[in-house]
């Protein structure tokens, strides 16, 4: 299968090698150095500022959204959310089950945040602001240095889930004085899923020590305390963390963090550019680079996936709920290359010789 998905995606050899060996103990000086070792390239790849710091969640990223709402925010907070699809509507439903009031700034699908529409809320009451980089339902990629300035003016904290964006599109948390980023084991890591990542900015590590939280497992100022010495307060999935270590220094090696954007952002123009004539509508206004969402104009989305998987051997993303007729999407995340998108079109020219695109 050559997989095109958004995650779990392609892992490379390296990556993939380390998953068949045996699992060390944990509460080891050796582990806890490769895991200070895996904060320092975290902190370096978001390019996080002065006394930032980050810890390993072992939980998919949702429970990392979900523990930076429980940490994070209080009742006498009010949030903003940019809510583009599935990612950002999950925001929101966290701040419903936390009791977190939150503004909704809901955006059509594929379109993205224009300046007029969200210095509408410039100057109220509100505390802070959540956005998913990469909407990764519909491909977008906002403005972030947008609401960036947005923030610093109203005095917001600023959170941005990159779920799908870190590695794939620019981001400098220092620079947009961003106070929390959210990543994944699975998505351009490029290793299994398990583990997610919370980087805060040293603004957003005081607020965690001082607000008090009612949860053992997502207690982040317990997280933050023993990763002070490369440790966690529970059992960890250690394997996908040496995994992680090894995928780190493995960008380090072909270039940086910097390279791995370009990387994925030449993957995807292939990809674009190859596509051109077929009977597809790009529906991303702003599109990202870890992912296309596709239009079919005169064929069923689900049934592609289904046929591209049973009969060609390739797995590509469906979209759910109300978009899984119209939308599907290609990932250009993971061990991809620009011969696999070849292989990935041919298979759609071939559906349209059948009659079936
Ligand atoms: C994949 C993704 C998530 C969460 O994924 P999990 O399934 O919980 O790992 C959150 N936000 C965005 C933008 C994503 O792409």
């Amino acid at each position: 299968m050559i997989n095109f998905t958004v995650g779990p995606v392609t892992a490379s050899e390296e990556v993939l090698s380390i998953g068949t060996e045996q699992l060390p103990y944990f509460r080891t000086a050796e582990f806890s150095e490769i895991m200070l070792e895996n904060e320092k390239y975290i902190l370096k790849y978001s390019k996080a500022g002065r006394n930032a710091r980050a810890v390993f969640m072992t939980c998919s990223s949702t429970g990392s959204m979900e523990a930076v709402i429980m940490n994070c925010f209080t009742k006498r907070d009010k949030l903003l959310v940019i809510n583009g699809g599935n990612f950002g509507q999950r925001f929101a439903d966290l701040c419903e089950i936390h009791e977190i009031p939150y503004v909704s700034i809901a955006l059509e699908y594929g379109k993205k945040l224009r300046k007029e529409k969200l210095y509408e809320y410039d100057g109220q009451d509100f505390t802070g602001l959540l956005v998913n980089v990469d909407e990764t339902s519909t491909g977008v990629l906002y403005d972030v240095e947008m609401l960036g300035e947005f923030c610093e003016k109203n005095h917001l904290f600023f959170v941005c889930d990159c779920v799908s964006s870190f590695l794939a599109d620019s981001f400098d948390m220092e620079k947009l004085k961003a106070d929390i980023m959210i990543t994944g084991s699975q998505k351009v890591l490029a290793c299994p899923p398990g583990i997610s990542i919370i980087v805060f900015s040293e603004k957003a590590v005081e607020r965690v020590n001082c607000l008090k939280t009612r949860s053992m497992y997502f207690n982040l100022k317990s997280m933050l305390k023993d990763q002070e010495r490369g440790q966690t307060p529970f059992t960890p999935a250690v394997g996908i963390l040496l995994q992680i270590n090894v995928r780190l220094k493995e960008i380090e090696r072909l270039g940086g963090v910097d390279k791995e954007v370009e990387r994925v952002a030449l993957q995807a123009k292939d990809f674009r550019e190859k596509i051109k004539g077929l009977p597809f509508m790009l529906i991303s206004e702003s599109p990202a680079n870890a992912v296309t969402p596709l239009h079919p104009l005169s064929a069923n989305a689900y049934e592609i996936v289904l046929r591209l998987k049973e009969e060609y051997g390739i797995w590509v993303c469906p979209n759910g709920g109300e978009l899984r007729d119209y939308l599907f999407r290609v990932g250009h995340i993971g061990a991809l290359s620009h011969e696999d998108n070849s292989t990935l079109v041919k298979a759609f020219q071939d559906l349209k010789l059948r009659g079936l695109l």
